[in-house]
């Protein structure tokens, strides 16, 4: 059966997607035709005021301007799809999640970002580049964010991906060990974080033997995630109306032998 849902996306509330990303725009581009989704959870970025240590890319990008996508959405034609609002939350460099709980509470489900590395000395310092060490930094975040306890249903996007290490991602990625991984996924099955399957699969660059040109890592990865009995959700992360991205997840989902079962109920 195939999976129609998708809840990593952006609209123009993100400083990263282009002013036309209307959320009916979005509507249209990803709920529509035969391979339409039934559900869809929009997750623009988000730092909450109430949480201190926002950069200045975050600040305009708080609860208030987030949600204001509630607003939005009562005059959407959604073409029959549910629509759920999450939102994409930051996880501080000392480990905060940068959202208060009472804040949680306003979205349907949240999304935590552990590995946004490209955030130079904010999230990461800028000097930390040896594969070694972005590895255990990635890995301990991870961890980290697991504990996140939060009043709605969260997830973890692109888990593990290092973010702007197109040279050395395969090194980083294939130095986690098989246990490594095991430990990540228990934690997560444990406090309930779903696992994203996320674009970042497809990275061209890495080794990758599949018909789908999914990268051998996180097949690998995913493949544990399944093992250890963790439940995913899609997330194509795209911040154009472009359904190319989700529909090849759910190839790689299919691929992966993950059924429906096994999905996140959000
Ligand atoms: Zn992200
Ligand atoms: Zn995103």
């Amino acid at each position: 059966m195939d999976i129609r849902s998708d809840f990593h996306t952006h609209t123009n509330l993100s400083a990263c997607a282009a002013d036309e990303v209307t959320a009916q725009a979005l509507i249209d581009g990803l709920c529509t035709g035969e391979d339409g989704l039934r559900v869809l959870g929009i997750s623009n970025h988000l730092w909450d005021s109430d949480i201190e240590g926002a950069s200045e890319w975050y600040k305009p990008q708080n609860v208030e301007h987030v949600i204001s996508i509630r607003k939005e959405l009562e005059n959407v034609d959604t073409h029959g799809a549910r629509i759920l609002v999450g939102a994409e939350v930051e996880f501080s460099a000392d480990c905060r999640v940068a959202i208060t709980r009472e804040h949680a509470a306003l979205f349907d489900y949240l999304l935590i970002t552990a590995n946004h590395v490209h955030m130079k000395d904010f999230i990461i310092p800028a000097s930390m580049t040896a594969p070694d060490e972005v590895r255990e930094f990635i890995i301990s975040r991870f961890l980290s964010a697991c504990e996140v306890d939060l009043p709605v249903k969260c997830g973890i996007c692109h888990p593990f991906f290092p973010m702007s290490f197109p040279k050395t991602d395969n090194e980083i990625l294939s130095g986690i060990t098989d246990e490594v991984y095991g430990k990540c996924f228990e934690k997560a099955k444990k406090y309930k974080k779903s696992i994203e399957i996320h674009t970042s699969v497809f990275g061209p660059h890495l080794p990758h033997h599949n018909d789908l040109g999914a990268g051998d890592e996180y097949v690998r990865m995913i493949g544990i995630a399944k093992e250890t009995g963790c439940t995913f959700h899609i997330g194509s992360d795209v911040h154009k109306p472009f359904a190319l991205p989700g529909i090849k997840l759910r190839e790689f989902t299919k691929y992966m032998g993950i059924t429906e079962d096994m999905m996140t109920d959000f």
